[in-house]
């Protein structure tokens, strides 16, 4: 068992942390939307390289070195839009790389080493947390098919340059998904108009529309028919990518509390004299702490295809999520009526309130996790 990052790594997310600094502080002087300028820094930046093998353009190394680059990243970017985008990517790799054609990797690994954008449809206006019930249909005609529904709530669906869209396969049989890659600019393929969000108002989502869209055979990724399987693998990954970001993401707002605290006076003493107010500190780095370590721990367990990984995942996202979204609250209440206040710390807590729903709600990761128990102890639900 080795515990700790090899210097490449350590020197890796050092590089991140800055580049994260660098396009939070270009992002101020932008007015709202997606961030092209800061993704294409990171495409620059070589970090879709890392995980596609040389023989599709990239590098090849494997899954730590970007996760320590998304590490360094969340550490210092203060706002989770541009984390959230990498973290929707990351995904797409995972599913082509495990289950695309040679066709499909050359196309679409070689977009996103170009600065592509990607999207996964898995929620439906019918249907958000019960992916088995999802209503969008796949139909047989002549030598492919065609694709009938619609998504809602999608993370870049009105800017996608393609999209793998969870679908029924219309068989009559319930378990019957497939997933299918749809490329911007397909005839009936239509967005709508981006969500109007609390936060994270610079990730556009918003619903995707399918009208009899044409899907060749060789649009289909991996087995038609095995669609929920083979998306319970991807979604794993970004599931405990969430829960590192989520972990992440106020490593500087500590930094700026303990400031606060220091100068400010309440009771002839400056307040991080009182044990209340440290306790918050205490209580957010006791959280961010086990995170850190429960989301390594599940890395490890999906990168080395152990049975407790898809348990692990979800908790990761489950805890880290959970801890965010309080340590955000908790961070406001430090501040007082100034966290109250329109500026970076209520940001931070509209911000955080996303990771509520992004990934998966707490009672569907519940419902995971206690499946998961049941299939542990060999009695699958
Ligand atoms: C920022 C952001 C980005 C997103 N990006 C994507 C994306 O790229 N692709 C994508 O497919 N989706 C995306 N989503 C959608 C997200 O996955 C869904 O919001 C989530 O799965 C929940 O679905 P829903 O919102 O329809 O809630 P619903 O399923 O309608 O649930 C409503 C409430 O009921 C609870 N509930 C539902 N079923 C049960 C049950 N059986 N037992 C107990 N409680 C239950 C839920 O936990 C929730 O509290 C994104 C969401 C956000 C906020």
């Amino acid at each position: 068992m080795n515990l700790s990052w090899s210097d490449d790594h350590l020197t890796l997310r050092e590089e991140y942390r800055q580049l994260g600094l660098q396009i939070a502080e270009a992002r101020i002087t932008v007015s709202e939307g997606f961030d092209y300028a800061g993704w294409q820094r990171l495409t620059d930046s070589g970090m879709w390289k890392r995980v596609i093998p040389p023989a599709y353009g990239g590098t090849g190394e494997d899954w730590w070195g970007f996760t320590a680059a998304l590490e360094g990243l969340a550490m210092t970017i203060r706002t989770p839009e541009l984390l959230l985008s990498i973290i929707a990517q990351a995904g797409m790799v995972r599913a082509l790389m495990l289950y695309g054609s040679e066709d499909q990797k050359d196309r679409y690994l070689t977009a996103i080493l170009n600065g592509a954008i990607s999207a996964t449809g898995i929620a439906e206006p019918g249907t958000g947390t019960d992916v088995r019930s999802i209503a969008t249909q796949l139909t047989a005609l002549g030598d492919g098919y065609r694709l009938v529904g619609s998504k809602y709530n999608i993370a870049h669906a009105p800017i996608a340059d393609f999209i793998m869209v969870v679908t029924r396969v219309a068989d009559g049989s319930k378990q019957n998904v497939a997933l299918v890659l749809i490329d911007k600019g397909t005839p009936g393929l239509a967005h709508g108009e981006p969500d109007s969000k609390l936060g994270n108002r610079n990730l556009p989502t918003g619903p995707l529309y399918f009208d009899d869209v044409p899907v060749p055979s060789t649009q289909v990724l991996g087995q038609l028919g095995k669609g929920l399987q083979q998306l319970v693998t991807i979604i794993s990954l970004g599931r405990a990518y969430y829960g590192l970001v989520a972990l992440n993401l106020p490593t500087p707002f500590v930094t700026d509390a303990l400031e606060y605290a220091a100068r400010r006076k309440s009771f002839d003493s400056t307040i991080d004299n009182h044990q209340y107010i440290q306790k918050r500190l205490v209580d957010l780095t006791i959280g961010m702490e086990r995170n850190r370590w429960m989301v390594y721990a599940a890395l490890h367990q999906l990168f080395t295809h152990d049975p407790q990984a898809l348990l692990s995942c979800s908790i990761a996202k489950l805890c880290s999520a959970q801890d965010f979204i309080d340590g955000a609250l908790s961070l406001l209440k430090l501040y007082g009526s100034l966290g109250y206040h329109e500026g970076l710390i209520s940001q931070l807590v509209k911000d955080a309130l996303g990771f509520a729903a992004v990934g998966g709600t707490e009672e569907m990761h519940q419902k995971n996790i206690f499946n998961q128990i049941l299939r542990l102890h060999g009695t699958p639900a």
